[in-house]
């Protein structure tokens, strides 16, 4: 088949690179210029397992094909996708206007038959306003032509979004057209064959299915977090507590790990996206509004718990801090813990020397350049080298090389012994083996 998508971000790159992967021709368009010409040259902009080379495969084989030029991207496409940015409003509202300036630009040279599908993460009501756009748009050039609507969440998750792309767990397709969803049905066939995962339903219920999955799994980060805080005080270990009520195949272990806040494109903008939603519709999202104020007093834990440990003012203090991405696996650093850290502890008058396997790049690019040029922020090109001379180390980000790492040479580099476990990786008692003082999350007594 003949596709385009429109947008080259972590969604548009995986979904263009994976379905040339399964044999169709996919240009991908993207009106940054700069991107586009390092993706010809096959160079992928993001940290993503296995995309690059995905991409060069492609690009080499003449399936994938990258320009800033709409008219020419969907000239002869079947399905073409929207998947540009909805970043957060101040109101906390998804901002979609970059999805309706696609639509209105697709409108404006289409100039056959398609489908368009958006797979965006967008407000219900929106792909209504997608098609309602598009149609206008043909009309006043007098074309006159059957382009269906379609809404097709994402379900990828950055750090194995490849993985997750060729594997889904489910494919949602929202439509009221036949013809849209058995084309959707026939390109998502080589990624579905051992067992069909494609449920169609209206696009308004595929809208809030999206949101409804995010905000189903912060609120359980944010439940744990909660917890965690009870824990501490009542000298229980939520790590126990964890494993144990994870064996409960009705709650299950993921996404309830406690930890120094979730972070992030998706989960804080779709959960206050939601929350803005539901107060549009005269709704008051009491728990959605508890999970994200929860997120943001969880994103101020780990330096509650330097300053109860070192005093309010840090001046003159050194530490060193380990993952900068907001997870494993990415460079991404929207909305990261990390970030929010970094500003607290130089508020206080602290420096900071960070480190991360893949997001030293996005870090000096995205952080404050004044942090740099003040000395307060250092990027250390090892994981040890950001110890030196640290008063302690902050871990934030659970990357697996900070897991088991040699802990006689950070206690070495270190000007004190101390560890604040953002991720509860460590175990307080070969801590304290190790000759640490370990505090954890919500480790009541033991950290
Ligand atoms: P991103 O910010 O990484 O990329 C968006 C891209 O779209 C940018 O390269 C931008 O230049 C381009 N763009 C914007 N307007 C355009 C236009 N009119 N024409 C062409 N290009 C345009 O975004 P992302 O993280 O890939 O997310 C895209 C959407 O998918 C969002 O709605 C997001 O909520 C959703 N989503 C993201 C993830 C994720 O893990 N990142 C997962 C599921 C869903």
């Amino acid at each position: 088949m003949r596709l385009t998508v429109l947008g080259t971000g972590y969604v548009g790159l995986v979904t263009g690179a994976c379905f040339a992967e399964m044999g169709n021709h996919v240009t991908c368009v993207d009106r940054d210029a700069a991107k586009i010409q390092r993706l010809e040259r096959g160079e992928v902009p993001i940290y993503e397992p296995g995309l690059e080379p995905l991409v060069a495969a492609n690009l080499r084989q003449g399936r994938l094909r990258f320009t800033t030029r709409l008219a020419e991207a969907v000239a002869g496409a079947e399905v073409i996708f929207i998947a540009v940015g909805t970043p957060p409003r101040a109101d906390g509202s998804a901002d979609v206007e970059d999805v309706l300036a696609a639509a209105r630009d697709l409108g404006a040279c289409l100039d056959h038959d398609a489908v368009v599908v958006v797979k965006s993460t967008v407000p219900v009501g929106t792909t209504e306003r997608v098609e309602a756009l598009i149609t206008e748009a043909l009309s006043a050039r007098r074309e006159i032509l059957t382009v269906d609507v379609a809404f097709n969440p994402e379900f990828l998750k950055e750090g194995d979004a490849v993985n997750d792309f060729m594997r889904p767990d489910r494919v949602i397709v929202g439509s009221r057209s036949a013809r849209a969803i058995a084309l959707l049905r026939m390109l998502y066939a080589p990624f579905t064959r051992n067992h069909e995962r494609l449920l169609t339903m209206a696009v308004r219920d595929a809208e809030m299915t999206k949101y409804a999955a995010n905000a189903m799994l912060a609120t359980r980060i944010s439940f744990m977090n909660e917890l965690a805080t009870i824990c501490e005080r009542l000298g229980v270990d939520v790590e126990q507590v964890r494993v144990g009520i994870g064996s409960d195949p009705r709650i299950g272990y993921s996404f309830i790990y406690p930890g120094c806040g979730y972070g992030g494109s998706c989960f804080p903008k779709d959960v206050r996206a939601l929350i803005r939603l539901a107060q549009d519709a005269g709704v008051d999202a009491q728990l959605l509004r508890a999970v994200e104020a929860r997120n943001q007093v969880q994103k101020r834990a780990l330096f509650d718990k330097l300053t109860a440990r070192f005093g309010q003012r840090l001046a003159g203090l050194r530490f060193g801090l380990w993952g900068l991405a907001f997870k494993p696996g990415t460079d991404d650093m929207r909305e990261a813990p990390a970030v929010t850290l970094i500003a607290q502890l130089i508020e206080a008058g602290a420096t900071v020397s960070a480190f991360d396997p893949a997001a030293m790049t996005a870090a000096q690019a995205t952080l404050p350049r004044e942090w740099f040029e003040a000395g307060r922020l250092q990027l250390s090109n090892d994981q040890y080298d950001a110890l030196e001379d640290a008063s302690a180390l902050l871990l934030v980000t659970e990357w697996k090389q900070f897991r088991n790492p040699d802990f006689a040479r950070m206690r070495s580099a270190m000007r004190l012994p101390v560890i604040f476990d953002g991720r509860n990786q460590y175990d307080p008692a070969r801590m304290a083996a190790e000759g640490f003082e370990y505090h954890g999350i919500g480790r009541g007594g033991r950290g």
